[in-house]
This record gives C-alpha cells, sequence and structure tokens, in this order.
C-alpha cells in the first residue's frame, strides 16, 4: 500500500500542477474512492470529508444512479451543441425554473466561474440592449470569491489572489462586506449590515450611478470567511439595485442546492434576483456544470431583430447531455431524500454542538447556517487578534489525525486564514455529524 502511495506521489509531483498550495507528499491525499461522507486515499486511511469536496458534493460519494444517468444518456446522445438543443437541458432547465420559484431562462456553462462571466455579459449587453450604452460597472464585496478567469477574479475582492494576474477585465469596484464580527462600520447599535448596504447606495451615485451595471453577491460569503448578513442586507440591496436601474447577480455556486438549508441562499430573504449563477451543488459535482438563470425579462431584451441582438457567446461543452442527465437525477435525489430539510435539521444541531466552543479563548466567532459553518479563532478575544496560522494548522492536523477534513480560509490578505469551515455532504449520516461535532472540539480544546 505505501509504495503505492510513494509510487503515485512521485508522479504526482512530476505530472500535476496543483491548485493552491505547496507540493508537500506527506500532506498530499491520492484520494481513491468514497462512499456517502467518506473519502478513502491510497493508503487505505477513511476520512470523514467535512468540506464536501470543494463544498460541493452535496449529496455524497458512491451514488450509482448518478453514474447510471451519466452511462445511459452517453450511450443514447453524448453531445450536441446547445445552439440547437437536447432533451436533458430542456428537462433541467424546467426544473431549475421550479427551483427558483419564479419565471428564469437558463444558460449552461460549466464552471462556477463561466456562469459568472455569462452573468456580467448578460448584464453588460441587456442595458445596451435598452440603449443604456453607459452602463458596464459591476460591483462586489472585498473577501467574496467569485471564480478564477479574468472577469470572476476581476469580481473577487481577494487581494492576494488576485494581484499577480492584473491587470485584469476593467470596470469592477468593491465595497466592503456585511461583516457583523469585523464590521467596517460602526456596530454599535446592530445596524452594521444595513450601514454596509448604504455603503452600495453611496458608491452608486459617486460612481454616477448610469455606468453601474450590475451587483454581484453571494448570499453568505463562504470563501472569504463565511460572512452571513442579516437577511435584510439582502433586501436593502435588492431594493438599491432597483432604485438605481442595475441588476442584481446572486452567486449561489457554494450556498445552492441545500447548503444553507433552503434550496438556494437568497431564500432566506425572500428576495427575487435578476440573476442567479450556480454551479457545484447542481450535480453535486459528479459532473462539470454551471448554469446562469436570467429573468424572463432580461432575456426578453435579447430578442431584437438583428442578429447582434442575440447574446453572442458560444460554449462547446456547456449544458452536454450527460451532465444535465446527472443534475436531474442529483435534483431528485435531493427532492426524495429532503436533503434541503436535512441540512437545516442537522445545520441546528451542528451549531448547536459547535457553539459549546464559543467561550474557548481562541473562539473569536461561531457562524453557520444549515450544513455550512464557520469558526473564526482569534489570539485575543477583546482585540480579535486573528490566530497564529499554526493553530490553525494544529486544529486541521489534528482533525485529519483523528480522520475529518476540515477546511479553513478568511480574509486572505496578509495570509489571514484564521476561520475553520465546515461543508459536509446533506447526506451525512447523525453519527457522523456527532463525529464532526466531537472531533472539532477536542481539536479546538487542545489547541
Ligand atoms: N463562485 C463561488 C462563490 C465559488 O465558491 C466558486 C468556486 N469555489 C466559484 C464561483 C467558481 O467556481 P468554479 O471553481 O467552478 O469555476
Amino acid at each position: 500500500m505505501v509504495n503505492v502511495k510513494q509510487d503515485l506521489n512521485k508522479k504526482d509531483e512530476k505530472y500535476v500542477w496543483h491548485s493552491m498550495r505547496k507540493f508537500d507528499p506527506e500532506a498530499t491525499m491520492v484520494v481513491t474512492e468514497a462512499d456517502g461522507a467518506w473519502i478513502t486515499d491510497a493508503e487505505g486511511n477513511r476520512y470523514l470529508d467535512g468540506m464536501a469536496g470543494l463544498w460541493s458534493v452535496n449529496v455524497g460519494y458512491g451514488r450509482t444512479e448518478l453514474a447510471e444517468a451519466a452511462y445511459n444518456q452517453l450511450k443514447k446522445l453524448p453531445f450536441y451543441p446547445l445552439t440547437h438543443s437536447h432533451q436533458p437541458a430542456i428537462e433541467l432547465g424546467e426544473k431549475l425554473n421550479e427551483w427558483l420559484e419564479d419565471d428564469y431562462v437558463i444558460f449552461f456553462s460549466n464552471s462556477g466561474s463561466e456562469a459568472n462571466e455569462v452573468a456580467f455579459k448578460i448584464a453588460r449587453q441587456y442595458h445596451r440592449q435598452n440603449g443604456d450604452y453607459d452602463r458596464y460597472k459591476i460591483i462586489s464585496r472585498y473577501r467574496s470569491y467569485h471564480g478564477n478567469t479574468i472577469g470572476a477574479l476581476a469580481a473577487t475582492g481577494q487581494a492576494l489572489r488576485k494581484y499577480k494576474y492584473e491587470p485584469l477585465a476593467q470596470g469592477f469596484l468593491h465595497v466592503a462586506p456585511p461583516d457583523c464580527y469585523r464590521s467596517s462600520f460602526d456596530s454599535s447599535d446592530g445596524t452594521c449590515c444595513s450601514q454596509s448596504a448604504s455603503e452600495i447606495d453611496r458608491v452608486m451615485t459617486w460612481e454616477l450611478d448610469e455606468t453601474i451595471a450590475a451587483v454581484i453577491m453571494e448570499p453568505i460569503i463562504t470563501g472569504g470567511g463565511v460572512l452571513i448578513p442579516h437577511d435584510h442586507y439582502l433586501k436593502e440591496v435588492e431594493e438599491i439595485c432597483s432604485q438605481h436601474g442595475a441588476l442584481l447577480i446572486v452567486d449561489e455556486v457554494i450556498n445552492g442546492f441545500g447548503r444553507t438549508g433552503k434550496r438556494f441562499g437568497h431564500m432566506h430573504a425572500g428576495i427575487k434576483p435578476d440573476i442567479v449563477t450556480m454551479a457545484k451543488g447542481l450535480t453535486s459535482s459528479y459532473m462539470p456544470l454551471s448554469a446562469t438563470a436570467v429573468k424572463r425579462e432580461i432575456y426578453e431584451a435579447f430578442k431584437g431583430t438583428e442578429e447582434y441582438d442575440h447574446f453572442r457567446h458560444i460554449n462547446t461543452f456547456g449544458g452536454s447531455p450527460a451532465s444535465c442527465a446527472v443534475a436531474l437525477k442529483n435534483i431528485e435525489i435531493m427532492e426524495r431524500e429532503g436533503l434541503v430539510e436535512r441540512s437545516a435539521v442537522l445545520g441546528k444541531r451542528l451549531n448547536e454542538g459547535l457553539m459549546e466552543l464559543i467561550d474557548h479563548p481562541n473562539v473569536g466567532d461561531i457562524r453557520s447556517r444549515g450544513l455550512l459553518l464557520g469558526i473564526e479563532l482569534v489570539e485575543d478575544k477583546a482585540t480579535k487578534k486573528p490566530a497564529h496560522p499554526d493553530k490553525l494548522t494544529n486544529v486541521i492536523s489534528f482533525c485529519k489525525r483523528k480522520g475529518l477534513i476540515i477546511g479553513k480560509n478568511g480574509d486572505t490578505v496578509k495570509g489571514f486564514n484564521n476561520v475553520l469551515t465546515l461543508s459536509p455532504p446533506l447526506n451525512l449520516t447523525e453519527d457522523d455529524l456527532e463525529l464532526i461535532i466531537k472531533t472539532v472540539k477536542e481539536a479546538i480544546i487542545q489547541i
């Protein structure tokens, strides 16, 4: 077994360029199989995957139904471009419409980044279709992550991920995120989220609101430290967008498909975004697929009489038949097993179990909704000085030794990565959940 791992690690180092990290054969897991919420590496070690891959395997691993859906579709029709159409895309479009509880038309791509790029292009062209030629600016929040391509990275509010690739796409502006723990605004009277929303209003005015195309936001900023705003923040941003004639794009790449205990994260606030982007949980990551859902009235503006009135964006693999078939089956599983509701119920227990840590001297804040949770570690509760990176490494390694994978992120500027994260498969068992709570508690208590 060990030889297999060493051999694979050697070849891995030689041939595979990994994202985001230095090569470290000790830390690198070569994952060979997985089932439920558990993964197995090349040495036969099993780990409870507290991050569902990359916040994304929502229905859990080992779903033969999803493999069969792909296999059957590949046999029947492996590919045909969506310049024409095919049944799985049509059926999935209809299903997503039902899940979004409003009238949306769906554009399919392969990744979350692409779904956001599509949203930006649609927003810009939409305004031009309406004769608003000056509306091109997109506003997003610092600390957010929206993808790795030049436009999606420009929208991202994390300087460390961006500065080596600049100049990025033009016309992207950022405002402070709603962060109730470390608010950039006065948080003494509980209005910091409203103040954060007002900042968007001010920036639109200062920038000249007839130049603003759209605002993009995740309902909960995930990759920037699990920042959960009050629901009224989303409502206020929706109103501000509508007052200034800007579109509201909601990035549901992680928040969507039950992660927060509702089908989509924005549903907690009862808003109706103009555009919703989704990926990861759409297929539970069994196949690459993303979607940009666009309100019908926006879509209608693209039905002009000239060839250049159409949306001139073509994507070879986007909405491939097998990916759509897997997404349909994935959604069927979520409905059949009540996984969205399960996320809400188990999420409550996760929160309750880990809240016992709130008095620990190194725990600054615990934030969670559904099966999405962040624990912000600090050196000192009074000053909120972020915990030394060694403390996070210590907790993560402890969990791994006990057979649990957890993540970390935060405000990545200057390596300020002090938020431990959990985002397990929604079908984890109650025992799995208790194991997560027990292990994370032990890990933090022993810091
Ligand atoms: N938006 C958000 C909120 C994300 O978390 C991610 C990926 N982590 C993306 C967009 C980009 O998705 P992808 O990696 O599929 O391009």
